[in-house]
Formats: structure tokens, C-alpha cells, sequence
């Protein structure tokens, strides 16, 4: 029996993208390499943002290109907002700081939409500020913050917008452009349904040649250098080629099943599961209105602490995730991205009765 991750990432993947691993040895200064450079960065193109953006793929997590963002939208004297109704909010404006950037925070409830009264004073009152900053699904919660309506601001008072959609891309219904995005962050192993170790940042034409006037504050993670050197046809530093290759087979299979197939999947898992919970009787941490395709979060049940549960659960062959922050002693996860089919989720919530009725 395969282990079920019901995590937010990484995911279940296909065996196709695991043979991928397997394609060879290679070296990333030889035009099969750029090659298949060329081939990953115009997928990621062609599935997220078709016309006037430039992709830059980072080897590490889908928080180094989280970061990269951060670190490459704020000249020196300038300031970043950040919308912040979560741990990766949070996280956004640590990583400021970490670079020396004031950060102005726009901190809101965990459980509700951000105040875009607040958020719109902020970019009124400090036109230091150079960017803001978003997260599109707060994996915290499960929450869908308004890109749109956010984006809309940032327009208005001409300041650039940048996405944390990590979670979000492939999962949810995200339209760069008509958003207003700049940039938006994402990885390779939650909704795209590839393997962990590379992520990359999607930025608008004009955002990029903006952003190439600015020094860098980093060396590995400077948004304008990997971008040149990728547009040459070769990678900064050494990329992790064999994650590459399983990312180059998951777009592949996301080009295939088609964004708006990818996000009818998850979206009908969601609904059979929130379902299948109401059934059981479990209460959600979210009203429906603000939850994402991709992410549930329920109360722990009364008596019932986090460790017992997921213990249990993986007895069954299933991982859930724990609350993060104040939420953890309250709430458990439940994500529904990556290769796991109708059969295996029902057989979850079987799981989940049993576990619930042998408390
Ligand atoms: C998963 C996630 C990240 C990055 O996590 P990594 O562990 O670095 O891949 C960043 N933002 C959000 C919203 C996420 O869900």
C-alpha cells in the first residue's frame, strides 16, 4: 500500500514523473541542458502567464522564491508592505527584514479577508513603499486572499505587486495579467505535481527591466542576474537536473490534463471530502466562501489531540498536517493536491469514520 500525502506539498506524484528522475546524467553547461532549460521555463510560460512575462527557475524550496522576489522588488531606502493573515504572510516580512528592508505589515485576522481599507491607507500615507506583497492562498488556513483586489491597489498607486501563489499555481484559477501581478512566486511540488528542490518567479516584462536597475541584495537569490544568465541559455549555479527533468515530465502532464483541468480535480476532491467531514460531523476552521480548492482546515474533535489522530491516520497509509502557530493545538489539515485518486480519498474518509468512532 502507497503512502497517501495529504500535506500541502510535497505531493503524490505520477510514476511518469518519477521515472523522469531517472532520464541521465548531464552537465548544465551543454546545450542539452539548455535545452531542456528552454523547454521547462516556456511550459511554465504557456501555463501560467502566456503573454509578457519572463520565468526564472531557483534551485531550492518555493520559499527561495519567495524570498528571491523579496529580495530583488526593493531598492535600497524603499520599503516593502505585506499583507500579512498567516504563517507565510509572516514569513514574507521576516525574509524583509532579513534584507534589511522596512516592512510595513498590514496585519489582519487569520480567519477572515485582509482589510484593503488598511492596505490602501498604507500605500496612501508611505510612498515609501516600493511593492507589495501578497500571499494568494494561505496554506495556514486554507484561505483565498482577493489578488485581484489587491493588485487593483497596487496599480492605483503604481507600486509594484508580488504573489507568494506557491500553493495556489495549478490549484486555483489565477489570471497574472488581469490581476495586475508583477511577480508571483511559485514551486514545483504542490499543484504543478512535481518533486521538491526547484521553484522559479514569474515576473512581468516591465517589473524585470525595472528590477535590473536595482543592486542586488543577494547573490544566489538576485532575480535579474539568474533571469540574464538563464536567458543565455545557462543556470547561474549548479540546478538540481534530476527535479528538472521530473518538472519538465509535470508540465508535460499539466499540459495535458490542462490548468482548468488540473483545477476542476482538485476542486471536486475538495468538495467529496468537505462532504465526507460534514458527515462526520467535524467543523471547519473556514466559512465556505473564503476556502481554497486545495486546503481544508478542521477543529481537532473534542478529545482528540493532533498526534493521535495523524498517528492513527498513517496506521491507515494516510498523512495529514498539523496546525501551524496558535492554530496547532486547535486544528488539523487536510490538503487535496497531487496524484490521488477518488478511490483513495474515500477510502481516507473510511479511515477518518473509524478513527473518529474508536476515540
Ligand atoms: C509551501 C509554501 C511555501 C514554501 O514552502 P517550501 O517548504 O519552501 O517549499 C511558501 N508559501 C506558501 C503559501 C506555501 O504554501
Amino acid at each position: 500500500m502507497r503512502t497517501i500525502l495529504l500535506n500541502p506539498g510535497p505531493v503524490n506524484v505520477s510514476e511518469r514523473v518519477r521515472a523522469a528522475l531517472m532520464r541521465g546524467d548531464l552537465c548544465h553547461r551543454e546545450p542539452e541542458f539548455s535545452q531542456l532549460l528552454a523547454g521547462v521555463r516556456a511550459k511554465l510560460l504557456e501555463a501560467f502567464a502566456p503573454r509578457g512575462f519572463a520565468a526564472v527557475l531557483l534551485t531550492g524550496s518555493g520559499t527561495a522564491a519567495v524570498e528571491a522576489m523579496v529580495a530583488s522588488a526593493v531598492e535600497p531606502g524603499r520599503a516593502l508592505a505585506v499583507v500579512v493573515n498567516g504563517i507565510y504572510g509572516e514569513r514574507i516580512a521576516r525574509m524583509g527584514r532579513a534584507h534589511g528592508i522596512r516592512v510595513v505589515e498590514v496585519a489582519g485576522a487569520w480567519t477572515a479577508r485582509p482589510d484593503l481599507g488598511a492596505v490602501e491607507a498604507a500605500l496612501r500615507e508611505e510612498p515609501a513603499i516600493q511593492a507589495v506583497a501578497l500571499v494568494h492562498h494561505e496554506t495556514t488556513t486554507g484561505l483565498l486572499n482577493p489578488v485581484a483586489a489587491v493588485g487593483a491597489l497596487a496599480r492605483r498607486y503604481d507600486r509594484l505587486f508580488l504573489l507568494d501563489s506557491v500553493s495556489g499555481l495549478g490549484g486555483e484559477p489565477l489570471d497574472l495579467d488581469a490581476a495586475g501581478v508583477d511577480a508571483v512566486a511559485g514551486t514545483a511540488n504542490k499543484c504543478l505535481e512535481g518533486l521538491p528542490g526547484i521553484s522559479f518567479v514569474l515576473l512581468r516584462q516591465e517589473a524585470l527591466a525595472r528590477l535590473q536597475g536595482f543592486p542586488g541584495r543577494s547573490v544566489y537569490l538576485d532575480l535579474a542576474a539568474n533571469w540574464a544568465a538563464q536567458e543565455k541559455g545557462e543556470p547561474l549555479f549548479t540546478p538540481s537536473i534530476p527535479i528538472l527533468y521530473a518538472l519538465d515530465e509535470a508540465l508535460a502532464e499539466l499540459g495535458e490534463e490542462t490548468v482548468a483541468g488540473r483545477i476542476a480535480r482538485y476542486r471536486e476532491a475538495a468538495a467529496m471530502l468537505r462532504a465526507g467531514f460534514q458527515r462526520l460531523g467535524l467543523a471547519f476552521l473556514l466559512p465556505p466562501e473564503l476556502r481554497s480548492n486545495t486546503l481544508t482546515a478542521l477543529r481537532l474533535p473534542p478529545g482528540l489531540g493532533y498526534t493521535e489522530l495523524h498517528d492513527r491516520l498513517k496506521a491507515h497509509g494516510f498523512v495529514i498536517y498539523a496546525g501551524q502557530g496558535p492554530l496547532a493545538p486547535q486544528i488539523f489539515r487536510v490538503a487535496t493536491m497531487g496524484q490521488v485518486t477518488r478511490e483513495e480519498y474515500a477510502a481516507f474518509l473510511d479511515a477518518l469514520g473509524s478513527v473518529l468512532a474508536g476515540r
